[in-house]
């Protein structure tokens, strides 16, 4: 372990495969079919091979269902970290009532912790969804931190191609019409920071980051996809953003998705999605060189010990600023009507 790297986190949104049929409007979601006994044993012993530790974000939903319970626990037993990724995954979220929010995250917060014995202190949204009503839920609840922010421009792009591709009525397309979030979340901070929140209370955001300044995503999915055309242009690519990250100072938070790692070979209920017609042998040979070139530049850790040293970062250096890295003035910020001062 090299100490003098800085520090990147890994996480994986444990996305089940009801929730995919779900999003994409497809029907006998509602019986929550699960691939969970297949891809979790899979892929903690790709992670045991790479000898990396990461957060899942595990959803309530899957965990309140006994058919899951024996491999959620196994994501603990082997050493990870767990997160809250709601309980029903719904990606609109952020149109949900204080209430809601509050039920949806106690929720999935209880049943995780019946399940894996540890009470997740972080949050993912899914598909990126968030308001200020989850993050004052977030802390007052205990969470140390909320990764639920991508700050890019092409979200309405990524949209419109899902839309495109799936089979939703207008009415599940009004419901999902803030899908991988607007315009303006590409000129949310990369690095993370902290929301000053209206009880005057902190909470961290650790977005999922994108390459500093074009800020476009280049999380698994992404790089996967690449490595479809060309195996030498997605490894181009990967490293202008780690030379991105590295010129810029920021520390990155990098995303999974199960898709990313398993192919219509282990799961053919979702054999039409697309990525999945690419091997799973394939997408793990492509994983495992993403994390080795990260690994030459960075120190890959959980997000739970990444807000740790994120956190020590701030009470050395107690500045106010919008990231940790800057020596930015205090800003206030209008979110969903409401003022927000971020740091
Ligand atoms: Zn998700």
């Amino acid at each position: 372990m090299n100490k003098t790297k800085p520090l990147a986190s890994i996480s994986l949104d444990l996305d089940n495969q009801w929730s995919y049929m779900k999003i994409h409007g497809d029907k006998g979601w509602e019986n929550f079919p699960s691939y969970l006994d297949v891809f979790v044993p899979y892929v903690l012993q790709v992670l045991d091979e790479l000898n990396l530790k990461i957060t899942f974000f595990i959803v309530g939903q899957d965990a309140a269902l006994e058919k899951n319970r024996k491999v959620l626990k196994s994501i603990v037993d082997r050493g990870h970290d767990i997160g809250n990724h709601s309980f029903h995954h719904e990606s609109w979220l952020q149109t949900y009532s204080k209430e809601q929010i509050e039920n949806e995250i106690q929720r999935a917060e209880n049943i995780i912790m019946d399940v894996t014995g540890h009470k997740p202190l972080g949050f993912r949204g899914p598909g990126f969804s968030w308001s200020i009503d989850l993050l004052e839920v977030l802390q007052k609840r205990g969470y140390q931190f909320d990764a639920s922010t991508l700050p890019t421009y092409i979200g309405p792009i990524a949209r419109l191609y899902y839309f495109w591709t799936s089979n939703l009525s207008k009415d599940e397309k009004r419901e999902r019409k803030e899908l991988f979030g607007s315009f303006k979340d590409g000129l949310r901070p990369l690095k993370p920071y902290y929301w000053t929140l209206s009880n005057q209370q902190k909470l961290l955001e650790i977005p999922v980051t994108t390459i500093p300044i074009f800020k476009i995503p280049f999380h698994l999915s992404y790089l996967l996809y690449l490595s479809g055309f060309s195996m030498g242009l997605m490894k181009l690519y990967l490293s202008f953003a780690i030379f991105m990250c590295k010129i810029t100072r920021t520390a990155p938070s990098f995303l999974l998705h199960p898709l990313d790692l398993i192919g219509g070979d282990q799961v053919p209920e979702l054999a039409f999605f697309p990525g999945m017609n690419i091997k799973s042998d394939q997408k793990i040979k492509v994983f495992k060189i993403v994390i080795h070139k990260l690994q030459k530049h960075y120190h890959l850790v959980n997000m739970i010990d990444h807000q740790k040293a994120l956190a020590k970062h701030t009470e050395k250096k107690p500045i106010i600023s919008s990231s940790l890295n800057s020596g930015e003035a205090l800003k206030t910020e209008k979110i969903n009507g409401r003022m927000v001062k971020q740091v």
